[in-house]
């Protein structure tokens, strides 16, 4: 199966000079929303999950971490924008290709320490969402098994800001 038929290019969204890569046909398609959640959890399957916790980042990332988390019977954790969860959190800053910065939150006790996470999201372009990501989970003592994506943009150098975490990387579509 071609996945890279199931996303949608949109020139000039949200802003001039971005293209937006749009899932939503993805996630139409009962068949390719199966295969990339397979596509997405491969390199990464470990042999023992009763302890795996699932981090979606808001809000693309949500769709595909949830269907991880059901699929392979982990948890799922979502790391959201600041003022979105309703108990004590932590916080990260990051920068954004087509935002100056943002805050990223998670709830202080959604990851015990030493529990092994897998980081989803849909795109990584710049890298800065998924860095303020792997900060938090490794504030709190996570295991980081990796950080996956449906998306890599590789112009865009994120893979590259990325290994500074120290953090194995997947993506199932380059541009
Ligand atoms: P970055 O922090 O620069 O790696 O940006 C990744 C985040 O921004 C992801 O959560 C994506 O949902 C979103 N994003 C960035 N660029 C794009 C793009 N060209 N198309 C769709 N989503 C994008």
């Amino acid at each position: 199966m071609n996945l890279r038929e199931y996303v949608k290019d949109v020139p000039g969204f949200p802003q001039p000079g971005i293209m937006f890569r749009d899932v939503t046909p993805m996630l139409q398609s009962p068949d390719a929303f199966g295969e990339v959640t397979k596509c997405l959890a491969k390199p990464f399957w470990p042999e023992r999950t009763d302890n795996l916790c699932v981090v979606g980042i808001e809000a693309r990332g949500f769709i595909f971490a949830a269907a991880l988390a059901r699929e392979y019977r982990a948890g799922f954790v979502p790391v959201r924008k600041a003022g979105k969860l309703p108990r004590r959190t932590i916080k990260e800053c990051y920068s954004l290709e087509y935002r100056e910065s943002d805050v990223l939150e998670i709830h202080e006790d959604a990851v015990r320490p030493g529990q092994p996470v897998l980081v989803v999201d849909d795109v990584l372009a710049t890298g800065g969402t998924a860095i303020a990501a792997c900060k938090l989970l490794k504030k709190l003592g996570a295991h980081l098994l990796g950080c996956t994506f449906v998306i890599e943009l590789e112009g865009l150098g994120g893979r590259a800001s990325l290994r500074a975490m120290h953090v194995p990387i997947h993506s199932v579509i380059k541009y």
